[in-house]
């Protein structure tokens, strides 16, 4: 048997429907943006390995950093123990959160950053005696990740038919999703305030939460909004006393064009969940980032009001070297020049684009089109890997993307 035989034979892979898949690639090395499959055929990584690559594969100084953390210490239980790499960190990320953020709780993907924020919210108001808060708010067509907690907030991305009806209540708000000449914008953003206003009057005194992706939702589309628009909800949201998540999970690190988009949307949440790009894309590692606030709230003599959360892998001192080592490489000079060339060569070509809705922020750019599979097919035979989600296909690289391979890209795309 070949790997692809043995791999259907032992292996049921994730988001895939397994009887009408075309079988897996099998890759066996990485370099800089390239993927190189068993034949040696070269692929350029369009999607960072679904979001979470920033600085191009087998990156030397990540690979090197986690190989002297291996040395040194692999993993201790963080109860009771802590490490120089997580609090090393912790220490740089809070260098770029502005103040109010600044309590880091570990765990190790972007869904359990999101059940983490949640929970605490929820905890937040229990720990006060205000046990009543028993809903959440998220928008219509948002993604926070695959376990209970983030399908719940999520229950509308489409994904999660099978299991509505084990899903805590969640309030639905609509999503004003907008794109290049929009002539409707300004119509969808008010309508949206006015449903959002009604929701708030009505249910404000049992919301837990309000969890959102500011600017771009990855998952349902890389569907976007303007940041006014945000700006203005959650003022409104703010005005209620109601704790704000923000998800970034996958719009954090300059993804969005800044270093995150709430810099753009010009707000601090309550909570902030990061994951996706942390470790550069090398380990499963996330943070959900609190208040003093919300912190001192779990404080007291006894257990029961401490936050009863933790997975094995909290803290992975190797997660940690590798987020130290992409942080380092995120304030290289030439790592910011990379991302304001991929928005440029974005913003250049998306006129020309054989598609609908077309969209760009950043390093992200999307548009729709019904030959979404088909153009998928006919890039990975010219050795381009995309992905789309439904009809939309994006592009969203490794910031070490050459001017040439991404300006490439697009030639295929445009023929
Ligand atoms: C990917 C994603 C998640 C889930 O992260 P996983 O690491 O896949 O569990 C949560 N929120 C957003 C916005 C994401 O894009």
């Amino acid at each position: 048997m070949n790997f692809q035989e043995k791999d259907r034979s032992l292996i049921w892979h994730p988001f895939t429907q397994e009887k009408t898949s075309e079988p897996p690639l099998v890759i066996t090395k990485g370099e800089g943006a390239y993927l190189f499959d068993e034949t040696g055929k070269r692929y350029l990584d369009a999607i960072s390995s679904w979001w979470v690559n920033i600085h191009g594969h087998s990156h030397p100084k990540i690979a090197e950093a986690i190989f002297t953390q291996a040395q040194e210490l692999e993993h201790v239980l963080f109860a009771g123990f802590t490490h120089p790499p997580a609090i090393t960190l912790c220490e740089k990320l809070k260098s770029y959160l502005p103040s109010p953020l600044s309590k880091f709780f570990f765990s190790d993907n972007g869904s359990t950053a999101v059940e983490v924020a949640l929970k605490m919210a929820y905890q937040y108001f229990w720990n006060q005696g205000e046990k009543q808060r028993n809903v959440f708010l998220s928008f219509e067509g948002a993604y926070h990740g695959d376990t209970f907690g983030a399908m719940a907030v999520g229950k509308t991305s489409g994904y999660y038919d099978p299991f509505q009806k084990l899903f805590f209540h969640v309030q639905t708000l609509p999503y004003p999703a907008t794109w290049v000449d929009d002539s409707e914008v300004e119509k969808k953003e008010a309508l949206a305030l006015e449903q959002a206003e009604r929701v708030l009057k009505e249910h404000h005194s049992s919301l837990a939460a309000f969890i959102l992706e500011p600017l771009v939702q990855g998952a349902s589309g890389m569907r976007m909004v303007r940041p006014e628009f945000i700006r203005t909800l959650f003022d409104m949201v703010r005005a209620y006393k109601i704790p704000i998540i923000f998800d970034e999970v996958m719009t954090g690190f300059y993804r969005t064009g800044t270093f995150f988009a709430m810099d753009q949307v010009e707000r601090t949440p309550d909570i902030l969940c990061l994951s996706k790009g942390l470790t550069g894309g090398f380990l499963p590692l996330s943070l959900t980032i609190t208040s003093e606030e919300i912190y001192n709230a779990f404080l007291g003599e006894k257990f029961n009001k401490a936050f009863a959360h933790g997975h094995s892998y909290t803290a992975n001192p190797l997660g940690c070297a590798a987020a130290n080592a992409s942080l380092e490489l995120l304030t290289e000079h030439k790592t910011i020049e990379n991302i304001q060339q991929i928005a440029k060569i974005h913003k250049e070509h998306m006129q020309n684009l054989p598609g609908q809705q077309k969209r760009c922020l950043g390093t992200i750019a999307a548009w729709n089109t019904p030959l979404s599979q088909d153009v998928k097919k006919k890039a990975l035979c010219q050795g381009f890997l995309l992905r789309p989600l439904g009809n939309t296909l994006y592009i969203l690289p490794p910031y070490c993307i050459t001017s040439e391979d991404l300006h490439q890209l697009y030639t295929v795309l445009l023929t």
